[in-house]
């Protein structure tokens, strides 16, 4: 099948074909013609599927007849991200550049000046975040009564962000009367809930998910102790061959951190998350994209939907807390069936968050040590089981531990019997193999004690010498490093309803310090084949 096929018109299939693309997706393919035809699409199809363009390919066509008048969009497309509603936008320069449709991306932190003059001027498609929509709506800036076509874009993320009240709302100050497009990667009952209060006998189409990064993104993960992460991550940039990377930290101020530790080491890096200004925002994405800086350190704000090509190496400088966002980190590299390799750093307190992720893939991650940093292994709960952060509040470091300081630098340096680290997925723990100067070695083999042959970092004292671990003496924290402690790492928590991105807010308190008994009892995890 063509595009000619679909029933698209000349501007568009030229514009398509200056675009590059030869063949419809199979969701271009099953949407296109159906929203030709007028009728509500629920499609079930996530990003990296060439989702935007089996929606606004045909929007384009349905939009070239018609004018839009002052404050008055004639469609509207609601995303989550200000980054996604910039790339809907970009993809409507690219395919109506042979027509004359006018645009406005309605996004927090830009001027609204500027947007409002765009609106006063009318607009055929209104590209918006829910919150800044709603702004203007409140103001008097728009009338959406004459919205015809309406996609509600990556509903399972509004979903997750609590943008779904502000959703409700937008779409009950349109007409009943129009035609509705809502894309969701997955169809969980509250998604149906309200596909089928938006919809009117929607032509349903579902569409495999891009070829799992799981698959084509080679993945290695080392535990390292929270102290010698910074460290670990410039060794790795060192030794590998990074074109260009994405750094994630789970928390905005670890990205700020983080990025300061990398800039003062001599590493061409820039941050991207939610609390910077927009315009921030855009130039760093900009300059990362155009190839100006090769590192991009991020929060999750990144890991979903943005499409940079040729990202060579994803480092998950934190685990992530849901084991899904570890699939959307890692999908930034090995994109459109290009090798791509990730690097996570684990801390010790890591393990439950780990299993889970190797749960969902279905295998193990392979295990590498960094030479001259010491590795080690996941602690261990009282019944022996892999202990995460999830439950209790762990104490952050330099703080009292429930075990007593000489078991806890014997356990340090000491080599862990097997069955206690790979216990659950020994089977599955990939052989041997090497990657560059990083040598990666099933865990929880302690590092060959080879000389590091990665580059000596000539902004640090002296090439460092570790002495034996059960001697080491906890160092005494840099300024940067102590915020880091301070918060320990047991802030993690469950995914919060919100209306704008607040990755890292402090975390409700909740039960304090006190930890309930039945909080601390050790739930047992299914073991992965
Ligand atoms: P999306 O799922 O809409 O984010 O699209 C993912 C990527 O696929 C984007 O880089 C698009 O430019 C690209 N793309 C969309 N449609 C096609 C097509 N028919 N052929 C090749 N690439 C496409």
């Amino acid at each position: 099948m063509t595009f000619a096929d679909l029933g698209l018109g000349d501007g568009v299939l030229r514009a398509v074909a200056d675009a590059g693309y030869t063949q419809p997706t199979p969701i271009q393919e099953q949407a296109i013609p159906v929203v030709l035809m007028g009728r509500d699409v629920l499609g079930c199809a996530q990003t990296g599927t060439g989702k935007t363009a089996g929606f606004t390919l045909p929007m384009i066509e349905i939009l070239a007849a018609g004018r839009a008048r002052a404050r008055m969009p004639r469609s509207l497309i609601i995303e989550p991200t200000r980054e996604l509603a910039a790339q809907v936008a970009e993809n409507f320069n690219v395919y109506g550049k042979y027509h004359k449709l006018s645009m406005a991306l309605l996004i927090g932190g830009e001027s609204f000046t500027e947007q409002q003059r765009l609106l006063e001027r009318g607009v055929d498609v209104l590209i918006a975040t829910p919150g800044r929509l709603l702004d203007l709506f409140e103001r008097g800036k728009i009338i959406l009564t004459d919205v015809r076509v309406l996609v509600i874009d990556e509903a399972d993320r509004m979903l997750d962000m609590g943008f779904i009240p502000d959703v409700e709302r937008i779409v009950s100050l349109l007409p009943p009367l129009r035609q509705t497009l809502f894309f969701s990667a997955t169809m969980a009952p509250e998604i149906r809930r309200l596909a089928d209060a938006f919809l009117s006998n929607p032509k349903e189409i579902s569409v495999a998910p891009p070829a799992s990064p799981a698959l084509t993104v080679e993945q290695h993960l080392t535990i390292v102790h929270d102290e010698d992460k910074r460290e670990a991550l410039r060794e790795l940039l060192r030794a590998e061959d990074v074109r260009n990377a994405i750094i994630f930290c789970n928390r905005k101020r670890d990205v700020d951190i983080l990025l300061k530790s990398l800039v003062k080491y001599g590493f061409d890096a820039v941050a991207l998350h939610g609390d910077m200004p927009q315009h921030k925002r855009t130039e760093t994405l900009d300059r990362y994209r155009t190839g100006q800086v090769r590192l991009l350190v991020a929060s999750d704000v990144a890991a979903r939907g943005l499409d940079i090509d040729h990202v060579s190496h994803v480092f998950n400088f934190d685990v992530p807390i849901h084991a899904e966002d570890y699939v959307h980190r890692i999908g930034r590299t090995g994109r459109a069936g290009r090798s791509g390799k990730s690097f996570t750093l684990a801390s010790p307190d890591d393990g439950r968050f780990v299993e889970a992720i190797e749960k969902m893939l279905g295998r193990a991650i392979t295990r590498f040590v960094i030479p001259d940093i010491e590795p080690t292994e996941f602690a261990a709960d009282e019944d022996g089981g892999r202990r995460g952060r999830g439950r209790g509040r762990s104490p952050a470091r330099g703080a009292s531990s429930p075990k007593p300081a000489a078991e806890r630098s014997r356990s340090r340096g000491r080599k862990p019997a097997q069955s206690e680290i790979e216990a659950p997925l020994q089977a599955s723990v990939p052989a041997p193999v090497r990657v560059d100067a990083v040598e990666i070695v099933p865990s929880p083999t302690p590092p060959a004690h080879a000389p590091a042959s990665v580059e000596v970092d000539e902004q640090r004292d002296a090439p460092r010498r570790r002495r034996p671990a059960a001697a080491r003496p906890t160092p005494a924290p840099a300024p940067a490093e102590r915020v880091e402690a301070a918060n320990g790492r047991d802030d993690r928590r469950p995914r919060r309803s919100g209306r704008h991105e607040q990755d890292d807010e402090p975390a409700p308190l909740g039960l304090g310090d006190h930890v309930p008994a039945f909080l601390l009892r050790p739930v047992p995890i299914a073991r992965a084949r």
